[in-house]
């Protein structure tokens, strides 16, 4: 199974594509992670990319690109992978497409989390206290003048790309605002709906 997630930030993709993880033994790939995994390791582009991480924008299409390219060849996702976090532009989407025409791959699904953003906000405050009580660091990111940052980015670039979906007939929306086990619940019809077609 190919999966891409969609939806604004906060609105639970991680959450649900660790879910999917577990129950469907394939890969989350999740751009965010593998960004800040780049900048952990000090790699040029991992230090290129944490600055522009920390403001909330988008990182340049071909860093990310280049990223997911390489990821996809790799074993573990020869099985199928859940993509959490990209595309985030439609220059991505077109970049996702020839990078699976090429290897003779298609999408089974692209399954948007629809979220309100002023609620994302208060959701992402919480995110933050959690982290910092669980005795962790809070994501630099979770500020709330850079996450209205990247909801901005979202509107801005990334709502293109729900359309880019529809067209092609692999889009499915699903309410992300509902509780976790709920969302869980209508992303499992969803799949079971797109196996039996
Ligand atoms: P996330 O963990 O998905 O919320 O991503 C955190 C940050 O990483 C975003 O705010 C962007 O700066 C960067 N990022 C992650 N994925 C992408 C992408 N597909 N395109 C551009 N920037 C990205």
């Amino acid at each position: 199974m190919r999966l891409i997630l969609l939806g604004p930030p906060g609105a639970g993709k991680g959450t649900q594509a660790r879910r999917l993880v577990e129950k469907h033994g394939i890969p989350q790939l999740s751009t965010g992670d593998m960004l800040r995994a780049a900048g952990s390791a000090g790699t040029p582009i991992g230090l290129k990319a944490k600055a522009i991480m920390d403001s909330g924008s988008l990182v340049p299409d071909d860093i990310v690109v280049g990223i997911v390219a390489q990821r996809i060849e790799e074993p573990d996702a020869r099985r199928g992978f859940i993509l959490d976090g990209f595309p985030r532009t439609v220059a991505q989407a077109e970049a996702l497409d020839r990078m699976l025409d090429r290897k003779g791959l298609g999408l089974d699904a692209a399954i948007e989390l629809e979220a309100d953003a002023e609620k994302l906000v208060a959701r992402i405050l919480r995110r933050a206290e959690e982290t910092k009580a669980a005795g962790q660091p809070a994501r630099k990111d979770d500020d709330p003048d850079v996450f209205r940052t990247r909801l901005d980015a979202y509107r801005r670039d990334t709502a293109a790309v729900t359309p880019y979906y529809e067209r092609r007939g692999l889009l499915h929306r699903v309410n992300g605002m509902a509780p976790i086990a709920e969302v869980a619940t209508a992303i499992d019809m969803v799949l079971a709906a797109v196996a039996e077609a």
